[in-house]
């Protein structure tokens, strides 16, 4: 495989941008190489400026539900950027949008656009310490939610710690109200509320955990934050980022049946332009400015572009067989991939929810943080190269999800299947 101009490109880039990249982990530090700079997307190929072509997982870190450049939201976007590409001031596409989401997810009475996934968990969270005159937040060990500083906190060991910031720069007031609880552990949630009386504002987790790798949610877990919020006053945050028309056309909250009090969106609903959105109850919502007096604003939000392509990816997602189309393709490629494993002799957990899968090369069933973070990197690092070396980009950490697309047809899943069974050998290493 040639990446030569590649190669050049993340040279010169390492002296222009930090790490030569805008987002950490396109950087593949976590399974040895170097980046591969894109030149085009088109359908489920990734092509690089070289001219090779890869069946992508990645689809931009789950927007692309679609795969690349849909000729629908390619044909809105052109016929949007004539009428200009921001404007300062209300446009019909905000309705339009917000009335589509809403129709997937009822909950949200209302909402608010923004422009990043981070920006939607960050005002959500200053909207729920309004609602409830309250500081503390409880998330969990392995959950993100985009990088605003209250939320840069993992826990290193232990249940239910205090947070301690995870990046310098965070300082410790920051984060000493995020209190950090263990994922699909629900005692480790009723101990912080008993420790903290009439102390926790809010609950945010993500329903189905995306960014320790695939993690679905034990049976008792969002029944039980649902319950516990509740009883204690303390709203529930659904952060549905990634989850949200990835796991079920209305997200976690319609497949579990959960209705959390807010939600978070971001990566589909922009339909590859940079799109976030908090929402829920009404009461609540009232509360931001101008209707209420929480600040949250945005130079760009509602943009008209982004909002074209969000409206542009929900009405296709509308198709009648759009939704069952893409579980079968998920379906097929999950036993593929697990048959594969099977016949090399190697160990994977294949957790998958929807349109989200992850292979973890561990031996025991992964379900948190604990349990993913025991999973063998050194293979996962081979197997990612190998797929790569075969055509297939696969997210280059083995804690993050991987996506499919309306645009992996049955051959392209074969195709996938037939580099998983060579690269299955190549990762026993
Ligand atoms: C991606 C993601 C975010 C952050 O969104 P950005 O648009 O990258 O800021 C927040 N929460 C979850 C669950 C995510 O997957």
């Amino acid at each position: 495989m040639n990446i030569e101009t590649s190669r050049q490109l993340y040279e010169q880039a390492g002296r222009l941008l930090p790490g030569g990249v805008s987002s950490p982990v396109r950087a593949f530090r976590a399974v040895g190489g170097q980046p591969l700079f894109i030149a085009r997307g088109e359908g489920p190929y990734l092509e690089d400026v070289d001219g090779n072509r890869y069946i992508d997982y990645v689809l931009s870190w789950g927007p692309l539900i679609l795969g690349h450049a849909h000729p629908a939201v390619v044909a809105a976007l052109e016929e949007a950027i004539r009428r200009g590409t921001s404007y300062g001031a209300p446009s019909p596409l905000e309705l339009e949008l917000a009335r589509r989401i809403q129709g997937f997810m009822p909950g949200l009475e209302m909402l608010r656009f923004v422009n990043s996934g981070t920006e939607a968990t960050m005002s959500a969270l200053r909207l729920a310490r309004a609602f409830t005159r309250r500081d503390k937040i409880i998330k969990f060990e392995g959950c993100y939610h985009g990088h605003a500083d209250l939320l840069l906190v993992q826990a290193g060991s232990g249940v239910a710690t205090l947070g301690l910031p995870d990046s310098p720069g965070v300082p410790q007031a920051t984060t000493q109200d995020t209190l950090v609880a263990r994922f699909n552990d629900l005692e480790s949630v009723i101990s912080l509320f008993s420790q903290f009386p009439d102390q926790v504002a809010a609950v945010i987790v993500e329903p189905v955990a995306g960014n320790m790798g695939v993690a679905p949610p034990a049976e008792d877990f969002l029944p039980g934050l649902r319950d516990l919020t509740a009883r204690h006053g303390a709203l529930l945050i659904f952060d549905e980022v990634m989850t949200g028309f990835r796991v079920h056309p209305g997200g976690a909250q319609a497949l579990y049946g959960i209705q959390p009090d807010l939600t978070t969106l971001g990566k589909v609903i922009g339909g590859g332009l940079p799109v976030g959105a908090y929402g829920g109850r009404a009461e609540v919502m009232h509360m931001v400015a101008p209707s209420g007096p929480v600040y949250q604003a945005g130079t760009l939000s509602g943009n008209p572009l982004a909002m074209t392509a969000g409206i542009a990816t929900l009405d296709e997602l509308q198709s009648a067989d759009v939704w069952p189309g893409l579980i079968a393709a998920a379906e097929w490629l999950e036993s593929g991939m697990a048959d594969a494993a099977a016949d090399a002799g190697i160990a994977i957990q294949q957790n998958r929810v929807g349109t989200m899968f992850s292979t973890f090369f561990a031996q025991e069933p992964v379900r948190d943080w604990p349990s993913a973070s025991r999973s063998d990197t050194a293979r996962f690092g081979r197997f990612f190269n190998a797929m790569l070396e075969n055509g297939v980009y696969l997210a280059p950490s083995q804690f993050e999800a991987g996506f499919l697309s309306t645009a992996h047809t049955p051959a392209i899943l074969d195709q996938t299947v037939a580099a998983a069974r060579q690269a299955f050998g190549k990762a026993m290493g």
